[in-house]
């Protein structure tokens, strides 16, 4: 119980950092695209201007109107935001909600994550595995992009923990063996990029991106293939209710895409949590496991 509650405040800890993540990384993709293609028009001998260092680290976080930094009492995780009123110390311009949600929600999966799987080193690798599935989250519902420098490390990174610390137990709620591991990063990439192709096929539109493949291949790297349909299932079912009560209420155009990694990430958090309680209520869904 008490590690459940220091891994919370830990989590509201890692959940302040991945807000920056979430909000820098598409920026510094974004310059990176910029700086590549200038690289490639500019003329020979163009001295190219180099631009203020912008990364996970600098410069330092600061209100986005008036450019003040922002103190470290004021950046404690979720209380800095209360004590501020959701407002900006310097300029009172509104600060969004969502940084608070973003840490409270990675502090409460974190301090439930340990509760549910004890001192073990399936609680540390779970913990890695939901903080990346939150940045992701957040960054798709963003700007409809699933960054490759977070879906390839985390497959490497489910494939070597099963190198290392395979094969696991009984019980755990990851893939038996490192085969196991593989044989879902192969399925879950080819069977979404087939989906993909075929729908582009019949609708002429794309329905997923390339970076829905890696997500869900990273996700059977860690969890084997045998939690397929599961996930496909649950992200699948999830998504389409989604998007038709979104049409329905009106909330969101027929041409507007709906970003699919969120429910697969959701999907992948419920097969590491409830994955062999769900195999067995729902026996068909073992057809591959
Ligand atoms: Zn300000």
């Amino acid at each position: 119980m008490l590690l459940a509650l220091v891994a919370t405040l830990l989590g509201l800890l890692v959940g302040s950092f991945l807000n920056v993540v979430i909000y820098r990384l598409p920026v510094m993709m974004d310059r990176a695209w910029r700086r590549e293609c200038a690289a490639l028009l500019a003329a020979p001998g163009d001295a190219s201007p180099e631009a203020e260092p912008f990364n996970l680290v600098r410069p330092r976080s600061a209100c986005p109107a008036c450019r003040t930094p922002i103190k470290a009492r004021h950046n404690v995780p979720v209380l800095g935001w209360l004590w501020l009123r959701g407002r900006c110390a310097a300029c009172s311009v509104p600060i969004s909600a969502r940084y608070p949600v973003v840490e409270a929600i990675t502090g409460l999966l974190s301090g439930y994550l340990v509760w549910h799987f004890g001192y073990t080193p399936e609680a540390v690798a779970a913990l890695g595995l939901t903080w990346a599935l939150v940045a992701l989250t957040v960054i798709d519902l963003d700007h409809q992009l699933l960054p490759d420098s977070i879906t390839l490390p985390l497959l490497w990174a489910g494939l070597l923990f099963h190198l290392l610390f395979g094969p696991h137990p009984e019980g755990s709620p990851f893939a038996p063996s490192l085969a196991d591991g593989v044989i879902g990063a192969m399925a879950g990439y080819l069977s979404l990029w087939l989906v993909y192709q075929g729908f582009r096929l019949v609708t002429g539109k794309e329905g997923m991106g390339y970076g829905d493949f890696k997500l869900f291949a990273a996700l059977l790297a860690w969890l084997g293939y045998q939690m397929f349909l599961p996930i496909l299932l649950l992200s699948a079912v999830t998504g389409a209710l989604t998007g038709i009560s979104l049409l329905l209420l009106g909330r969101h155009g027929r041409q507007e895409p709906i970003p699919f990694g969120p429910f697969l990430a959701a999907a992948g958090f419920v097969a590491l949590v409830w994955g062999e309680p769900l195999l067995d209520a729902v026996p068909f869904l073992r057809v591959f496991g």
